[in-house]
């Protein structure tokens, strides 16, 4: 039976996040987004409060907290700035749980207690150029040369990668085996060869850092064996999903308050809108999918904590989350009226950054066909 029942220390460690989303995040949040600063200080400060990493082990340097307290974590982190929130997916979720699942012991002492501090960060590189969606099609080649892995090839939009120092790098062995030459690399990225280049003009995510990786003949630490690499890539988004969606769960709570204070606040016809039916209409609206996305998300994390399949449940999740942050954003926009349509206020940076969250992990099609698939037994996604 899903008990949704939070512990105490569950309750504690969420109180603790949003103290901290709502002292450090949020008064940072505007400032940063306008600089388009990625705020490695205030990086920091989310490693020091053990938010880095939160599901790893503690042997290993981070606070090892079940699936839903880590919901609870990311939701209060993504409701101050998704751009910080994106540090914690791809670190935690994208990097450090793929360590935990497939790195050596050697590999896991290496990185996972500097990721976890937030003495380096780590990067991600699935998507390239001419891959996104088709994720097995990778043109980035890795080759044994005198037992030392060689990589070369380029990778696109990749999260953080610009203050990365180890990059996970997915890269294809053998093209004939297509998927079962796959394989995933650790790449220290302080090697000659291995360059990054600033994506900028972004629609959201502005406090976020993004890099085009080029890779030229670096070498590369096999993680797993070679054709684990697809293995790798979709468990790490199992995690990276979740993360996500609990983020946007974060977006839907932040424009709800956000446009409940503010239809209190605002008089029009001499009462305040929030009165008005069809003002509630949106309110009402936003409630629902914030509830039914939070849902979603727990469900998903219980699941993970009884170490039950979950990947259906986590696009559903991600789906309905990511879908819903848009709306819930959008709405809070037309709650503020043209108010929202400026930085003074949360709402329209909501809006911004919530729309990369239907893209990346997986765009909205996507997890319709992994749900599709698991619901009819028919796969969509092979041509
Ligand atoms: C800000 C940002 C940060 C990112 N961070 C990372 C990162 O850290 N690491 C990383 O590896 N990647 C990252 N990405 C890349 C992201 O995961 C990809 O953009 C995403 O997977 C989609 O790939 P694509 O952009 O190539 O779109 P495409 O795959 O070309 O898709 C374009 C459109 O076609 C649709 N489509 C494609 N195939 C199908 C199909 N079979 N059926 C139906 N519709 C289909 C898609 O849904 C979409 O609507 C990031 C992207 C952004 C924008």
């Amino acid at each position: 039976m899903i008990d949704f029942e939070l512990t105490d220390e569950q309750r504690l460690i969420r109180q603790t996040a949003r103290d901290f989303a709502d002292g450090e995040i949020v008064p940072r949040a505007r400032e940063n987004d306008r600089n388009e600063h990625f705020d490695t200080e205030l990086v920091q400060q989310i490693a020091d409060m053990g938010f880095l990493g939160a599901i790893v082990p503690e042997e290993y340097g981070g606070r090892g907290v079940d699936y839903r307290t880590y919901a609870l974590i990311v939701e209060e982190i993504g409701r101050g700035c998704s751009a910080m929130r994106t540090v914690v997916s791809v670190v935690t979720s994208l990097v450090c749980s793929s360590i935990v699942r497939w790195g050596s012991e050697e590999q896991k002492q290496e990185w996972l207690p500097q990721l976890c501090s937030g003495e380096s960060l780590g990067c991600f590189g699935l998507t390239e150029p001419d891959t996104g969606s088709d994720a097995a099609n990778l043109k980035t080649r890795a080759k044994e040369v005198d037992g030392k892995w060689r990589i070369s090839g380029g990778k696109m939009w990749i999260s953080l990668g610009n203050y990365s120092k180890l990059a996970l790098v997915f890269a294809q062995t053998d093209p004939e085996k297509k998927h079962k030459g796959l394989a995933c690399f650790l790449v220290p990225t302080d090697q000659p060869g291995f360059t990054t280049q600033a994506i900028h003009h972004k629609l959201g995510l502005k406090g976020s850092d993004t890099a085009e990786l080029a890779l030229d003949d670096v070498e590369g630490d096999l993680m797993g064996e070679v054709g684990d690499g697809f293995k790798i890539a979709m468990s790490a988004l199992d995690s990276g999903r979740y993360s996500v969606a609990a983020g946007c769960v974060g977006i839907c709570q932040g424009s709800l308050d956000a446009s409940i204070a503010y239809s209190k606040e605002r008089t029009q016809f001499e009462r305040p809108i929030g009165s008005f039916q069809l003002v509630q209409e949106m309110i009402a609206d936003m409630v629902v999918q914030t509830e039914a996305a939070r849902g979603l998300v727990w469900r998903a994390g219980w699941l993970k904590d009884q170490g039950k399949p979950s990947t259906t449940e986590t696009s559903i999740a991600k789906l309905y989350a990511t879908e819903a942050a848009v709306k819930c954003a959008d709405l809070g926009i037309q709650v503020h009226g043209g108010s929202g349509y400026v930085d003074d206020y949360p709402v329209e940076r909501y809006l911004r950054d919530a729309r990369v969250t239907t893209l990346y992990e997986g765009t909205s099609q996507i997890q319709k066909l992994i749900i599709g698939r698991a619901y009819t037994g028919l796969n969509a996604l092979v041509p």
